[in-house]
């Protein structure tokens, strides 16, 4: 199998088989082997019936039903579990993305990305509530994880299997797959792809959306950046707090003690100790986080580093 097609589907009966025949029709014009694996995430309505149907006429279609709904990301996780492709192409399955722009994404990244994302140049969404938060959030996560994509919300993505086997997605993260991966020096790039308005069927988020992708982007700058080394960041903020407590208690220390000016009515003295407590607070929670670092990379055998590769065999010692 060359290529698989991960959609997740929520409530979206009404654009089923519309996406089923378009997204096949586009995969016949292509000479790769491809499948298409739709996750039905604990659909109400008709969406998995509708699916059933499908998947019993056609073998390369695959239907992954899960108990209940789950989120987008963990239903498109679920989706790469059962993927066999060595390329894995991830959609929308509202007919928003346009699977024509498939055989682009795959070009790309036979030209040797690892990963190709869609950039939705004229996106036909609201502008108050959807395209303007999106322009600042997009923003932010360029200038925080220093990847400068346009657009990090468009499902619409080609990657090599490598790149999604190395990473384990929580809350609502796959828009982050690309920053995250950066993390591993792998290549990427973005292609300008059709963007449709929605014709059946209702979005399933609102505004309270962004709240959580600005907290999941600091998860991953935290990931990206420090995770291998959570001391240096909390040990910085904790030494610098605990340093000036105590040069303000010693200056306030000298104060009282050779010129006899009392402490009853100083402020400062209440900032010195609050500021020394802090740091002692904050070294703690960076050793805390060491253990916590350590636990994490050794128990799953998680490498600091990702090897592209290695040349030469080891050479067997004599004797
Ligand atoms: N989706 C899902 N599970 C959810 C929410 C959404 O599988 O809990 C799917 C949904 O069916 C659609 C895709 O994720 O195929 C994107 O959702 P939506 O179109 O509502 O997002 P928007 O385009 O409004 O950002
Ligand atoms: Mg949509």
């Amino acid at each position: 199998m060359d290529i698989s097609v991960v959609v997740p589907l929520y409530n979206e009966e009404d654009n089923v088989q519309l996406l089923y025949e378009e997204i096949k029709g586009v995969l016949d014009t292509m000479a790769e082997q491809a499948e298409i694996v739709f996750v039905d995430d604990g659909s109400r309505d008709t969406t998995l019936a509708k699916l059933e149907v499908i998947q019993a006429g056609d073998d390369h279609v695959r239907v992954v039903s899960l108990r209940r709904n789950f989120g987008q990301t963990a239903a498109m996780t679920a989706g790469f579990d059962h993927a066999r492709g060595g390329v894995i192409i991830t959609m929308d399955g509202d007919l928003q993305n346009d699977p024509h722009d498939i055989p682009q994404l795959v070009g790309k990244l036979n030209e040797g990305y690892d990963v190709v994302t869609g950039w939705r140049y004229d996106r036909q969404d609201p502008f108050l509530s959807r395209k303007l938060p999106s322009q600042l959030a997009n923003r932010l996560i360029s200038r925080v994880t220093g990847v400068g994509l346009h657009d990090y919300g468009c499902t619409l993505k080609a990657f090599r299997r490598e790149v999604i086997d190395n990473i384990n997605l929580y809350g609502e993260m796959h828009r982050f797959i690309p920053a995250i991966a950066s993390g591993m020096g792998i290549s990427f790039t973005e292609v300008k792809v059709n963007h449709r308005a929605r014709r059946f069927g209702t979005s399933k988020y609102g505004i309270s959306r962004t709240i959580r992708v600005v907290l999941d982007l600091i998860t991953v700058k935290f990931m990206l950046s420090y995770a291998t080394r959570p001391l240096h960041v909390f040990g910085t903020v904790g030494v610098v707090s605990s340093l000036l407590g105590v040069t303000i208690g010693l200056i306030l220390t000298v104060q009282r003690q050779l010129f006899g000016i009392g402490l009853a009515n100083r402020p400062l003295l209440l900032l010195a100790v609050l500021l020394i407590f802090m740091g002692i607070q904050f070294i703690t929670i960076g050793l805390l986080a060491e253990l916590v670092v350590r636990t994490y990379h050794e128990s799953q055998k998680k490498p600091i580093y990702y090897v592209r590769k290695v040349l030469g065999e080891p050479v067997e010692r004599a004797g």
